[in-house]
């Protein structure tokens, strides 16, 4: 286990800069998430930790040693892809217990830790099957068996659910947070999902072309957004973003309004005060909520209701919301503004359901 350190890593290609001037301090045993679009550096700035890339500026740290100059294979990481990396021809055990071989351990070394690793990820029924043989999530754990064997200082995990189908990338990822609880391992993992992030993380870093746009724990990403965007990035459906039916409201047109849809709330057409008032564009039944969104001019604006609530397509209605559940957005800057005073939005009247 160990201490993770970026210190002001640039990384520049030939024709774009992938990571600016990014600093980052991970604890020995912090989980870490990168989370960002495709194309923003996440995986840049992992291979750097691995040692597959070097950065242009900057000092890699694992634990109390700069590695820039170290091999990959002596920083004492461990990485886990998204494409398994498994060998066709080996089975199960013999997969997850190459590190060892190679290492040059016997026979009667490698079969007690290849086993307890197995036994991590539940894969003991398997260990005589090839990867063929097996699913994409079983697979996934073999390659996970295969680098807790090695006992690294630091995994590092590379979008490793994103080949599986959405239900075992929910049961994947219980399975990766469980051993992290179990072993401890500093991590870093990236990811263009938020709810990986979210479930995952100690911290999440939010990255956007090439720049890191904020740090923080998943709750505080969430709740306060440092700017617009990570809070269009966060959340599901995403935050509404209301530039100008609201800009009165925010305190000029300068400003963007933020609202989470499930800080809105359904009130009839016409109630003073309101901040949106429009016709039901649609209204979405998820199972366990209700998605109904209005459009108010050119925008859409999107609230989350009970499941029982129910509204025709076409019909008047209107949203409000709790001042101090709105964020306020510097619309040229993008970046977050202080509380909204009390003063600029009225409360909304009394809950009502259409
Ligand atoms: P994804 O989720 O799609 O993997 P990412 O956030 O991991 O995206 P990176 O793979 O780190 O993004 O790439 C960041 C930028 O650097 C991209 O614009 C990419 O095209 C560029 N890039 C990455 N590797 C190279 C390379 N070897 N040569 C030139 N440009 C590269």
């Amino acid at each position: 286990m160990a201490r993770v350190q970026l210190k002001n890593i640039v990384k520049r290609f030939s024709t774009s800069t992938a990571v600016e001037q990014m600093s980052l301090d991970i604890a020995d045993g912090e989980f870490l998430v990168l989370l960002g679009p495709s194309g923003c550096g996440k995986t840049t700035t992992m291979r750097m930790v691995a040692g597959l890339e070097d950065p242009s500026e900057g000092e890699v740290w694992i634990g109390d040693r700069c590695v820039n100059a170290l091999e990959p294979k002596d920083r004492d990481v461990a990485m886990v892809f998204q494409s398994y990396g498994l060998y066709p021809n080996m089975t199960v055990a013999q997969n997850i217990g190459f590190p060892l071989k190679i290492r040059g351990l016997s026979a009667a070394e490698i079969e007690p830790q290849v086993m307890k690793a197995a036994r991590q990820v539940e894969l003991t029924d398997y260990m005589d099957r090839r990867p063929k043989e097996l699913s994409g999530g079983q697979r996934q754990r073999v390659a996970l068996a295969r680098a807790i064997v090695r006992q690294p200082a630091v995994f590092l995990m590379d979008e490793p659910l994103s080949n599986l189908d959405a239900k075992l990338r929910v049961t994947m990822r219980a399975h990766i947070k469980h051993l992290h609880h179990a072993l401890g391992v500093t991590t870093i993992y990236v990811t263009h999902d938020q709810i990986e992030a979210m479930t995952l993380a100690d911290r999440v870093v939010v990255m956007s072309r090439a720049r890191v746009q904020q740090i923080g724990r998943p709750q505080d990403i969430y709740d306060q957004p440092a700017n617009l965007f990570v809070a269009g990035f966060i959340g599901s459906p995403p935050m509404n973003l209301l530039s100008e039916l609201a800009a009165s409201a925010a305190g000029g047109s300068d400003v963007v309004l933020g609202v989470r849809p499930e800080d809105l709330r359904v009130l009839p057409a016409g109630t003073p005060g309101a901040l949106v008032d429009g016709e039901v564009f649609t209204v979405e039944l998820t199972g366990d909520s209700t998605y109904v969104t209005l459009k108010a001019g050119e925008q859409l604006v999107t609230a989350k209701e009970s499941k029982h609530f129910r509204a025709e397509v076409g019909q008047r209605l209107a949203f409000g919301a709790e001042p101090a559940r709105c964020h306020r957005f510097d619309a040229k800057t993008g970046l977050r503004l202080p509380l909204m005073s009390p003063l600029h939005l009225p409360p909304c009247p009394p809950e009502h359901t259409a």
